[in-house]
């Protein structure tokens, strides 16, 4: 058993913590290392990829999953993979396109492990096909704080499943998965974009693209002001039989990351606008599906400023109004969002931590400065103003006030974690920022 000391932080920069970490190369040494915790507990970490607290633990353990990465089987009949929770997406990705098969949600970034995906219940491209993760996950095998290894389902020990998955690792570790790989309909998806000039002809986009895409997104231009507030560049996909084109321009890939200059200029007015203008009003090519999943991955940003992620849902009645009021909202105060991304998502979420509704979800990346934590938590009261549930999966100024009111299956999800893990034992920065309340009731 080998522990060592490692500064650890989200993959915003907003958040670090030193802590006792341990890389176990094998399932069979997770329950050892588990008997060593501490007072300050532990935290399973995947790539590290959330953006500010969830994998980290100030004082505390922190157990890295990227060698527990074996894939223990694969019935090609059925598309059932069974494997380590520290596989990425990507590597799913590749052991299995060439197989015909793919991964149920289509992510922005493919550098996420399967047990990272699954705690944070993520959504993907494909959200209005398949609202997240979990609708797909067969099974997971989760060991819980008294060293016992338990299996979870929709149907079996539902309710754990249902705090496991979207429980940023609070519950136990997901040490098994079964999920179900869908068989690709083609190799190649024509992809379509298309400008529009406000948020009501987007959202109509949207909704009408869903009945027929595999694939939808939009990206916003957060610059737009007045009438042309929620303009943005509509991306749809699906699969087709048609070969590849060839594009006269292709985005390069940046293996290293990109100085933080470049993601101010993506902050820019200037920028969105010509963005927004050089988009096609009405384009289409054809590209290997593995070329259009994971657009997160082509530039990564190096910031030492910080990055906050503001991701909220809201019904699909509520959607439009609360969407133009954030954005009207940043436009006035001036505010940009350096990525800014709608999605639709069809039904609620089934974790009782997750924040998906059917309806909206909308996506902002900021670049800290001055003055911002008051803006989000404003726009995190915004958000419940219109019942909207703000993520927890990447955010980092969620109060335990906002969580009481927007998470209406949060006294499940307290009672689940009271059952499995009454010491507390798995514990993290996140933990204790939004759950610290239950915490010093205890003492
Ligand atoms: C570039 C980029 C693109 C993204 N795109 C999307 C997207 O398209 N859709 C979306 O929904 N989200 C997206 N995210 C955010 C995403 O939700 C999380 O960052 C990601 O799922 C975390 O995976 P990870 O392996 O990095 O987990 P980590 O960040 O390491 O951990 C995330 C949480 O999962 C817990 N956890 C990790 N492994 C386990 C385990 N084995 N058992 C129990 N708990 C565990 C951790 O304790 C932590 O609370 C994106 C983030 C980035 C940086």
């Amino acid at each position: 058993m080998h522990w060592y000391e490692m500064k650890l932080g989200g993959r915003g920069h907003t958040d670090s913590a030193v802590s006792q970490v341990c890389r176990p190369d094998r399932i069979a040494d997770v329950p050892k290392y588990l008997e060593q915790v501490g007072k300050n507990g532990i935290i399973v970490r995947g790539s590290g990829s959330s953006y500010a607290d969830q994998a980290i633990n100030e004082d505390g353990a922190v157990m890295m999953t990227g060698r527990l990465d074996s894939i223990r089987s694969f019935d090609p009949e059925t598309g059932e993979l069974v494997c380590e929770p520290g596989v990425t997406l990507r590597a799913i990705t590749e052991l299995f396109a060439p197989r015909g098969f793919m991964l149920p949600t289509a992510t922005a970034s493919g550098q996420h492990t399967l047990g990272g995906a699954i705690a944070a219940n993520i959504v993907g491209m494909n959200g209005h096909r398949r609202t997240s993760l979990a609708r797909s996950v067969n099974w997971v095998e989760v060991l819980l704080a008294d060293g016992t290894a338990v299996r979870a389902s929709e149907t079996e020990n539902t309710e754990l499943f249902k705090a496991v998955v979207g429980g940023q690792g609070l519950i136990g570790i997901i040490i098994q998965v079964s999920v179900t790989l869908l068989k690709r309909p083609a190799d190649n998806v024509v992809v379509e974009r298309r400008r529009t000039a406000n948020l009501n002809e987007l959202t109509e986009a949207l909704k009408s693209a869903r009945k027929t895409a595999d694939f939808c997104y939009a990206w916003l231009d957060t610059s737009a002001r007045a009438d042309a507030v929620g303009r943005g560049v509509l991306t749809t996909a699906s699969f087709t039989r048609d070969p590849a084109t060839v594009p006269w321009f292709s985005m390069p890939k940046f293996k290293l990351p990109l100085p933080h200059f470049f993601l101010r200029l993506a902050a820019t007015p200037f920028f969105k606008r010509l963005r927004y203008r050089l988009s096609p009003a009405d384009g289409k090519t054809v590209e290997p599906y593995e070329k259009f999943l994971y657009p997160s991955d082509s530039v990564r940003y190096f910031t030492h400023r910080g990055v906050y992620q503001f991701q909220a849902s809201f019904s699909e009645a509520e959607g439009p109004q609360a969407i133009r009021r954030i954005l009207t909202e940043m436009a006035q105060t001036r505010v940009q969002a350096c990525r800014a991304a709608l999605v639709l998502t069809k039904e609620d979420t089934l974790s009782y931590l997750g924040s998906a509704l059917r309806g909206y979800t909308i996506s902002l990346d900021f670049i800290r400065r001055k003055g911002l934590d008051d803006f989000l938590k404003h726009l995190i009261t915004v958000a419940g103003e219109h019942n909207g549930r703000v993520s927890v999966q990447d955010d980092a100024l969620l109060e335990p006030r906002n969580l009481v009111l927007m998470y209406k299956q949060l006294e499940k999800f307290i009672k689940v974690r009271d059952a499995f893990d009454p010491q507390k034992k798995f514990d993290s920065n996140f933990g204790r920022r939004l759950f610290a309340k239950e915490r010093k009731n205890e003492q």
